[in-house]
Formats: C-alpha cells, structure tokens, sequence
C-alpha cells in the first residue's frame, strides 16, 4: 500500500490505523473524512525530534493550521509539544478555544487588521509574522496601547522557485507575501522598525512553496536569509536571533511520487546552515520549520459512497460520489493526482479506469481522471487517500452541500471529532 498505515484486511475492505474504512463508512455515514491520530503524532515526534537533534535550542517546528484546523488537531499538537501557525483570526480563535498556549504561535497572513492585531494581542499571541509597513505600523500603535511590547518575525521572500506548481509557489520576488531582499525593500523596511518602540524584532521568515521532496530549495534560501541577517547586523548593529525556513515538504499522493526522509532532510540542512552561519560568522540562529502537510496528509482518508458507473460509448466512464469539490477541491483548483481505491474490494484488482466526478452543479468537480479502480457498484464505499491536508480546511458549501463529519481514529477507537454539517447549520445565519 501507498503508505503503511493502510492495509487490507479478512473482510478485503480497506483499513487505515487498523481500523476498518468500510465499517465506519457505515457508523458515521459518507462523506466522510478520517485522520489516524497515531501517525499525526509521529510526524509531530518525528519533526520536533529532528529538529532538536540538529539544530540549535528553542528550535521547534510549528504546525501550519492551513493544513487542516479544529479544536483536536491543537489538543494534540499541544500534547506533543509543537508549536503552531495561524494565518486568520478564526484559526487564532479555534486554536485558543482548544486550550492551546498562543506563546508558542506565529501569526502570519498579507492582511491583518486592526481587529485581527487585538484580537491577536488580547489572547497572549507569542509573535507576529509581519509581512509589510502598514502592518507593522498597526501593530506598534496597538502594542503600544496595551503597554507591551510586541514580539515580531519579518516575513521576507529570498526570490526562490522551487518549481512546485505556480498556485502554491510563494518565495519568488514577485509575490504577494512578504518583502522582497532582492530590490533592497527588506533592510529598508527593517530599518524602519528598528525605529518603532513597541515592537521587538526577533527573526525573519521565508515560505518557498508546497510539495517539495528537494531540500536544495530549502538550503539556497537559508543561505539567502543568513547572508540578509548578516548584512542587517553589519549595517544596522542588529543580530537577530530566529530564523523561520517556513513549511513545504512533499507527500506521496501517489505511486509516482517519491517518499520523503524528514529527519535525514532536516539533518543535511541544519549541515548546510551551520556551514552558511560560519562563512557569514553569525552566530547560528534558533530555527523554526512550518510544515503542514508532510505532517497530516498521509494520516487522512475520505470516504465516499458509490453512486452511478456511467460510460459513454466511444469516450469515457464516471463514477459518481457522494462528495466531490465541496470536500476536496484541490483537483479542481491545482489538478492534484489521488490514489482512489474502492475500500469494500480492496483486495481485487483494479479492473477498470474512471474518472470520478463529484454531486456538484459544475462540470470540474471531479477528484480524479483516468484512475484505475475496481468497477464499483452503487453502494460500494470508495476511499480517496493521502487527504488529510488541505481537504477539511479547505471545504466549502457550494450548492448548500453540508461539510462532512471528521472523525479520529487512535488504537483501535474511533471518536467523532468534528460533527457533519445539518440543513439546520446551512441556514443558521440566514435572515
Ligand atoms: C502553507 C504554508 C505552510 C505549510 O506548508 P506545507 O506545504 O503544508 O508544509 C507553512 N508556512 C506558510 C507561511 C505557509 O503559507
């Protein structure tokens, strides 16, 4: 199987954690979305792990929320000891309505608002990312009017491309995050807060890009943001402390993709940036990583039910489910690759290529196109693989589809984590 928390068992239905897919397709009913806690965990362990191993103290790495965000998924980071990013207020609040120490949380995003910067303060956040001068402005006047002062990361863009695909590519000068090193905005900019009295500069940020299996990418913008940190000590008699090298790993969605050694990655890039750190003579920086998806895709599974097997004379098959873009709209936005398999056959061949399209009113809700599966019949549950990232926080009602239920699954216990969507939730802010 793609990966080994999948399995098949005596029944030939799909397992994930050692549970049966098929069996809590028929408790919690479909769509439905799975994530196995266990490996959650050990992605966590094995970052935090890693990152203590090779880098030096108060290095940590912080779940990037973006990937997938509800009250449990903080109870766990929390009890692993992660730290964790936010890029809206309404992460922000779930996180903080979970419990979660908001010291150990980096609050990111092109465009937060006075409301958002209070909000922020008023719940002991830890440290913004500011991304450009009004922002900053904005904090300094509000930090300074609730008597503190404010702890920052810049958010900068060392002008890497990681060759990820355009709609997940964010290093590159031209982007809509951040302050450009290149055209000389940055040491501007941070000359400029070097000015401002309620704001504590501790580090630079840098996010390259989604899905990157390289660390070549991850160690040429290292050595970008070091030769800046220097040169903002050399110029400004500023030496920062942090260094955040963002998220990005990749994850295997599908056969052809390659899997990903987490801790040899980090090893050889904490090499590179203690070698970078001695030819610039700075002295190493507490590192933080964001990943997001390398940590939550692969514990996640969706399950759908099988509608229709339509084939069109002389074109194609569809099979049909019973989600489709409203969960998963990333084949839609980035044509992203699934392994789909039908989870009450698991243990018979594939015998036949579909393209499974989704309930939408639309003709590009689909999840897949020409992916070999057992020929399903109406009723058969079908499990969409490796969906544990930037599925559930992504979902959307499009044609007032209620989002489904998120269930958790530890040890052999299944526990409803998020409830499905009602009728009675479409229409609860409707006049
Ligand atoms: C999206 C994002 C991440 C997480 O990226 P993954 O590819 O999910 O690891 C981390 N940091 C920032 C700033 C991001 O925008």
């Amino acid at each position: 199987m793609l990966h080994t928390n999948l399995s098949v068992n005596e029944h030939g239905h799909l397992t994930l954690g050692g549970m049966d897919t098929v069996e809590l397709a028929q408790k919690y009913s479909t769509p439905l979305y799975l994530i196995d806690e266990n490996r959650v965990r050990e992605k966590m362990k094995t970052y935090i792990d890693a990152m203590g191993k090779y880098f030096p103290l108060g290095s940590m790495p912080l779940f990037a929320s973006k990937s997938l965000c509800f009250k449990k998924i903080y109870t766990v980071a929390s009890e692993m000891g992660m730290g964790i990013d936010l890029v809206s207020p309404g992460e922000l609040y779930t996180a903080r309505a979970a419990g979660f120490d908001l010291a150990n949380a980096y609050f990111h995003g092109n465009n937060k608002t006075d409301a958002d910067i209070e909000l922020a303060i008023n719940s002991g956040l830890g440290y913004f990312v500011a991304d450009n001068r009004e922002e900053l402005d904005a904090i300094n006047r509000i930090a300074g009017e609730k008597g503190i002062k404010q702890k920052i990361l810049m958010r900068l863009t060392p002008g890497i491309d990681p060759h990820t695909h355009a709609a997940i590519t964010t290093g590159k000068v031209d982007s809509k995050f951040g302050t450009a090193i290149e055209t000389g905005q940055a040491i501007e900019l941070v000359k400029y807060v070097l000015t401002l009295e309620n704001i504590e500069l501790e580090g630079f940020h840098c996010h390259i890009g989604s899905q990157c299996f390289e660390i070549k990418p991850f160690c040429d913008a290292a050595d970008i943001m070091i030769m800046f940190m220097a040169l903002v000590r050399d110029e400004l008699g500023k030496a920062t402390t942090t260094l955040n090298i963002g998220g990005g790993f990749g994850v295997r969605y599908t056969e052809d993709d390659p899997h990903i050694d987490i801790e040899k990655s980090i090893e050889l890039i904490a090499e590179h940036i203690e070698k970078t750190c001695v030819r610039f003579e700075y002295t190493l920086p507490r590192v933080l990583m964001e990943p997001g998806r390398s940590i939550v895709a692969d514990a996640g599974v969706t399950l759908y039910t099988a509608g229709s097997t339509k084939t069109i004379t002389g074109y194609k098959s569809y099979v049909s489910i019973d989600g489709g873009m409203t969960d998963n709209p990333r084949y839609a936005l980035y044509q992203s690759k699934y392994t789909i398999l039908n989870a009450s056959y698991a243990d018979k061949e594939a015998d036949f290529t579909a393209t499974i399209g989704g309930r939408c009113c639309e003709s590009g809700d689909l999840i897949a196109e020409d992916v070999k599966i057992k020929k399903p019949k109406r009723g058969d549950t079908l499990a969409v693989l490796v969906t544990g990232a930037y599925n559930y926080s992504m979902a959307s009602n499009y044609n007032r589809i209620p989002r489904p239920a998120l269930v958790m699954i530890k040890d052999g216990v299944d526990t409803l984590a998020v409830r499905r969507e009602t009728y009675e939730d479409l229409i609860r802010n409707d006049l």
